[in-house]
C-alpha cells in the first residue's frame, strides 16, 4: 500500500512529492506521470526560460526559499518577472528531480492513471495495473497544452467524486480577429490593447502587439484572452459578437493632443496619404488612411482606437493555462485536501485558478502542492 500517491508529475505534483517527503522521510510517495519524463511543461515554460514566479506574488519568498534549496539562484527582470539565472527551465526541472531521486521518492513515468476509485482506501486503475494508496493529490493540471500530457483527465475523477468543475476555457492564447488581417501580418507595435464587452472596458494593458495572419499576439493579448469568455447559451460562431477590441498606437498622448500634432504635419506640407508616414508601420498608416483620408482628427479616432472584431481566442494546442476548474469551494485552501472526499487533495492547474502571464501560474502551482504536500504528511 502506497502512503500518498500523486497523479501527475508536473510543477505542483513534483513540488508536493518532495514537501510531504521531507516532512516524514518514513512515508512510501509514489508520483504516476503519463508524460516519459517529469515537468516537460517547465521545460517549455517562458518560452524555454521558464518564468517561475513574481515579485508581486503574496507567498514568492516561500518558493524562492524553496528553489534556493533546491540549488536554483534565481533573479527578476525589470517587470518583477523570476527566472532561473542562466534563463534556462531545465535548471529548475532538473533541481526538482534531483531532489525527488535523492529523496528515494518513486517515479513512474509513461504511465497512464485511468480511473480513481475509492473503497477503504484509493485504487488507482493503470493500463498496466492497480495501485493502492492511503492518499491521493490530483495534480494533472488542466486542459491547456495537450501536447504535454494535460488532456483534462482530473476533471472527470472530480466530478465522479461529486466536485463541481467550473467550465473549463482555454486562456493565454493569442486571438483570431474576424477582419481581413493579411496586410497586417508580420507588424509588431508597442500600444495599449483594450477589449470591451457591451460597449463597456473591461481590460485595458500596454504592450507589444503582434500582428499575425489571423489575428493580434503578444503578452498582453494574451492577458486580453482570459476575459474573452462566451456568454451561456451562446456558440463560438456568435459567441464573441458583443465584444470589441481596440488598439491605441499612442498610448501616451491624448486624442486631442494626436490631432493637433496631425494639424501640424499637415501645415509642414504632408500630403493627405503621407500624412501618417513614419508615425506607424505602413500597412497601419494605409489602413487608417483608408478610412479617415488623412483627415487629422479621424485618423486621430483610428490611431487611439484601431477597432477589431476578435473571432475567438486560439484553441487547448496554444493555450499556456485553463480558465476553470475544480471549484476552490469544495477545497480547504489551507490543506488543499478535498471538502467531499477524506484524504483526497488537488493543487496546481486542475484547479479553478488561472493568472495573468509573468510567473502566477507556476506560482500557483508550487504553492498549492507545498501546502498539499505538506499536509499530505501529516
Ligand atoms: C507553453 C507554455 C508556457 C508556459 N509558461 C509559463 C510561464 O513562463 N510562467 C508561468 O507561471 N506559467 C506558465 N505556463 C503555465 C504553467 O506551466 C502551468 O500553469 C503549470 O505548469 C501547471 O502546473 P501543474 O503541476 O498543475 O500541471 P502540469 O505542469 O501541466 O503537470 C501536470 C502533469 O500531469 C500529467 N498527467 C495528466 N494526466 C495524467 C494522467 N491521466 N495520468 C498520469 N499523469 C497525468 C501530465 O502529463 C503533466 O506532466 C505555461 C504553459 C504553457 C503550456
Amino acid at each position: 500500500m502506497i502512503d500518498i500517491c500523486i497523479v501527475g508529475g508536473g510543477a505542483a505534483g513534483m513540488t508536493a512529492a518532495i514537501y510531504a517527503k521531507e516532512a516524514n522521510p518514513a512515508l512510501h510517495i509514489c508520483i504516476i506521470e503519463k508524460k516519459n519524463q517529469l515537468g516537460k511543461k517547465i521545460l517549455a515554460s517562458g518560452n524555454g526560460k521558464c518564468n517561475l514566479s513574481n515579485l508581486a506574488c503574496a507567498r514568492v519568498t516561500e518558493t524562492l526559499d524553496f528553489f534556493r534549496r533546491l540549488g536554483v539562484i534565481t533573479r527578476a527582470d525589470s517587470e518583477g518577472r523570476l527566472y532561473p539565472y542562466t534563463e534556462e527551465s531545465r535548471a529548475v526541472q532538473e533541481a526538482l528531480k534531483h531532489r525527488l531521486h535523492q529523496l528515494d521518492i518513486e517515479i513512474r513515468t509513461s504511465a497512464e492513471v485511468l480511473e480513481i476509485e475509492k473503497k477503504e482506501h484509493f485504487i488507482l486503475h493503470l493500463k498496466t495495473g492497480q495501485l493502492h494508496a492511503k492518499k491521493v493529490l490530483i495534480a494533472c493540471g488542466g486542459k491547456a497544452g495537450p501536447q504535454f500530457g494535460t488532456t483534462g483527465d482530473g476533471y472527470r475523477w472530480a466530478k465522479a467524486f461529486g466536485h463541481k468543475v467550473e467550465k473549463p476555457i482555454p486562456v493565454l492564447t493569442a486571438v483570431d480577429i474576424k477582419e481581413d488581417m493579411t496586410r497586417l501580418a508580420g507588424i509588431r507595435a508597442k500600444a495599449a490593447v483594450s477589449l470591451t464587452y457591451h460597449n463597456e472596458e473591461i481590460f485595458r494593458e500596454r504592450g507589444e502587439i503582434q500582428f499575425t495572419k489571423t489575428g493580434i499576439s503578444g503578452i498582453c493579448v494574451f492577458n486580453l484572452s482570459r476575459f474573452l469568455l462566451i456568454p451561456e447559451g451562446r456558440s463560438f460562431l456568435d459567441g464573441f459578437d458583443d465584444y470589441r477590441i481596440f488598439i491605441d498606437f499612442f498610448p501616451e498622448i491624448e486624442a486631442a493632443e494626436l490631432t493637433k500634432l496631425l494639424r501640424q504635419r499637415q501645415e509642414l506640407g504632408f500630403r493627405e496619404e503621407s500624412i501618417l508616414e513614419y508615425l506607424v508601420r505602413g500597412p497601419v498608416a494605409d489602413m487608417i488612411y483608408a478610412s479617415a483620408k488623412g483627415d487629422p482628427s479621424d485618423s486621430a479616432t483610428l490611431l487611439k482606437a484601431f477597432p477589431l472584431s476578435p473571432k475567438g481566442a486560439k484553441g487547448w494546442d496554444f493555450a499556456q493555462a485553463t480558465k476553470g476548474g475544480v471549484s476552490l469551494d469544495e477545497v480547504n485552501p489551507e490543506t488543499m485536501e478535498s471538502r467531499k472526499i477524506k484524504d483526497l487533495y488537488f493543487a496546481g492547474e486542475i484547479l479553478d485558478f488561472d493568472g495573468p502571464c509573468g510567473g502566477y501560474n507556476l506560482q500557483n502551482a508550487w504553492e498549492t502542492g507545498t501546502i498539499a504536500g505538506k499536509e499530505m504528511a501529516r
